[in-house]
């Protein structure tokens, strides 16, 4: 675990140094992709630490830091989606395995959601004595994604604390939350780096162009770094090159090459292309895809702004709904269909509109 990041330090050091920190449960928000969940694991190993090093941080040495860093901490809890849990992927190979031995069955995917069983499972940990006599400290990421059932029964454990419990809430999206549940947290707002910082740290990482990949993510490095590394990064490739070619554009196959992350991301990234598409049809500037401009220069020129903007609309409902979809592949499959016919329509538009004008000639 390396340290926390620079844009961090001035809420690392009010948060425990300077007594900000009072309260049985936090909530860390702000937007997706600029390190919270980061944050939240440091703030917990230090608080476990049992021999800290300068500025609260944690000494890495102890055998509490060593549980920690191994994922094996007694005293640490962490809840998340079966779809963001460290054995999604060992999850996903096991119902693909399911599915190639019976054609007809339906594939479940893991659920982007917490359900109550993960939120009462926790009763027991919450209520054992603590392994060391210090914290015990629950991390739940994203929080936002917490089931009405499950938020109920979190809200119960939130207005009577067992001594010595810590929550820790981590959410992109805080408005969603429960308003019982976010007036019983201290409620932080973490910061967003400045232009300059996050491209320097991209630049650190060996991110090519990095003030375009910035702008990509929505001025958020984390979320930068996943467009240029790994999986994402193939996904977004994929996504970028057959959104951006409305007529060859393959919605099955593009769905069923994306369900493997994240689905409000994928609705994030067709928001922002939509942007920038109305954008540069009204003002001439665009935001996010700067190397993309000519794709964008192109389709703009046939673009219906009426149905551009009716359909990013419907996005934003989809972005309520990305968290409980009852099929993600068809989700998303319906999403891409949805595009290519509002771009589709406004290509037949400006090919019959050309066909009125030559023949009113
Ligand atoms: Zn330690």
């Amino acid at each position: 675990m390396s340290d926390i990041y620079s844009w961090q330090q001035g809420i690392w050091q009010r948060l425990t140094q300077h007594g900000e920190f009072r309260s049985h449960a936090l909530l860390l928000k702000g937007k997706k992709g600029i390190g919270k969940y980061d944050f939240a694991r440091h703030l917990a190993k230090s608080l476990l630490c049992t021999a800290p090093a300068a500025g609260r941080k944690a000494c890495g040495k102890c055998l509490s830091c060593g549980w920690f860093e191994q994922n094996g901490h007694p005293d640490f809890y962490q809840v998340m989606p079966q779809a963001l849990s460290v054995d999604s992927a060992e999850q996903r190979e096991k119902e693909e395995r399911e599915e190639k031995s019976s054609s007809s069955t339906i594939k479940k995917t893991a659920s982007q959601q917490i359900s109550i069983e993960q939120i009462r499972k926790l009763t027991e940990f919450v209520y054992m004595t603590g392994h060391q006599n210090g914290y015990k400290i629950i991390l739940i990421y994203p929080a936002e994604a917490i089931n009405s059932a499950a938020a109920n029964a979190l809200l119960k454990k939130l207005e009577e604390p067992p001594e010595n419990v810590l929550f820790i809430l981590v959410a992109h999206q805080a408005q969603r939350l429960l308003p019982t549940i976010r007036s019983r947290c201290q409620q932080i707002a973490m910061p967003i780096p400045d232009i300059e910082t996050a491209v320097a740290w991209l630049k650190q990482h060996a991110v090519n162009d990095p003030q375009a990949s910035l702008a990509a993510a929505s001025f958020s490095p984390l979320s930068a770094l996943l467009l240029n590394k790994g999986e994402n990064a193939v996904c977004y490739e994929q996504f970028i090159q057959q959104i951006a070619d409305p007529n060859r554009l393959e919605p099955i196959s593009l769905a069923a090459a994306l369900q493997s992350i994240d689905l409000s991301t994928t609705v994030n990234w067709l928001q922002k292309w939509c942007y920038d598409l109305a954008s540069y049809h009204i003002t001439g500037k665009i935001r996010y895809h700067l190397k993309r401009l000519p794709a964008i220069q192109a389709l703009s020129k046939q673009l219906d702004l009426h149905a551009c903007i009716a359909f990013s609309r419907a996005l934003n409902s989809k972005q309520q709904l990305s968290l409980h979809p009852l099929n993600p592949r068809l989700f998303l499959e319906e999403m891409f269909i949805d595009y290519m016919a509002m771009m589709r329509k406004n290509i037949k538009n400006s090919e019959s509109q050309l066909i009125l004008k030559n023949s009113n000639v």
